[in-house]
């Protein structure tokens, strides 16, 4: 995702303060009290510029969803979705996700996404995968027990790490597909990246995963 230089970041993201959480650390099992209603609570990590997360938080206002992207030029774009969808159970965090322990309690998540992650291709950088299993061991405490990880990727080395990574560290696999779109699943909202492969033919992979050890 491209990083252009743009020093009116600041200013916007100030100016809707109210969609972001400024203190996440100091959030830490208290996130419903950033909602108007207690619900279950879903978390994006690498959210992008918020297409997913602002089209899931229409579809299901019963949800409350927390998105994470750590590149601030780019969460500009994800702070704008949610304004424009109009929707009240989205709080977005401008923050690398690498401490998720620091930032929620255990058990405070129902369900956490991870779409189109950066592939990492070296191997010299595969613990940078959000897949990699010093991420899978903060999953494990911060989601409650049963908590689900959905992944999608167009890439399929990632997406065959990833399989093996959640296997390894002993998550049960509950769903695997290799070309969502062939689904039809009404339930699935699309995110950016998802629609630029897509729209080039390339099938997306999707897997779900439950925190059952
Ligand atoms: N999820 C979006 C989509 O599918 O269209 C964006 C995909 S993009 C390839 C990956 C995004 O994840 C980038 O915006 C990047 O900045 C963000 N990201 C990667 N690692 C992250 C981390 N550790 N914490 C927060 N954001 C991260």
């Amino acid at each position: 995702m491209r990083n252009r230089n743009k020093p009116w970041a600041d200013d916007f993201l100030k100016e809707n303060n109210h969609i972001l959480a400024e203190e996440p650390f100091s959030n830490k099992g208290n996130w419903q009290q950033s909602f108007s209603k207690k619900q279950p609570l879903h978390l994006e990590i690498g959210a992008g510029k918020g297409q997913f997360i602002a089209g899931m938080a229409e579809k299901f206002p019963e949800v409350n969803f927390l998105g994470i992207e750590r590149v601030k030029t780019v969460m500009v774009g994800a702070v704008k979705k949610v304004k424009t969808a109009e929707v009240e159970n989205v709080v977005l965090v401008n923050e690398d996700a690498k401490d998720l322990r620091d930032m929620f309690g255990t058990d405070e998540i129902d369900h956490i996404y991870l779409n189109f992650s950066d592939p990492w291709p070296k191997k010299k950088h595969h613990k940078r995968r959000l897949t990699h299993e010093t991420f899978l061991e903060q999953y494990r405490d911060v989601l409650k027990s049963d908590g689900r990880i959905t992944l999608k990727t167009d890439n399929r080395s990632l997406f065959e790490y990833s399989l093996s990574s959640f296997s390894k560290f002993g998550m049960t696999l509950e769903d695997v597909t290799l070309d969502l779109h062939e689904l039809e699943d009404e339930s699935n909202v699309m995110t950016e990246y998802e629609q630029k492969f897509s729209a080039k033919g390339q099938p997306i992979y999707r897997c779900e995963v439950i925190n059952r050890i």
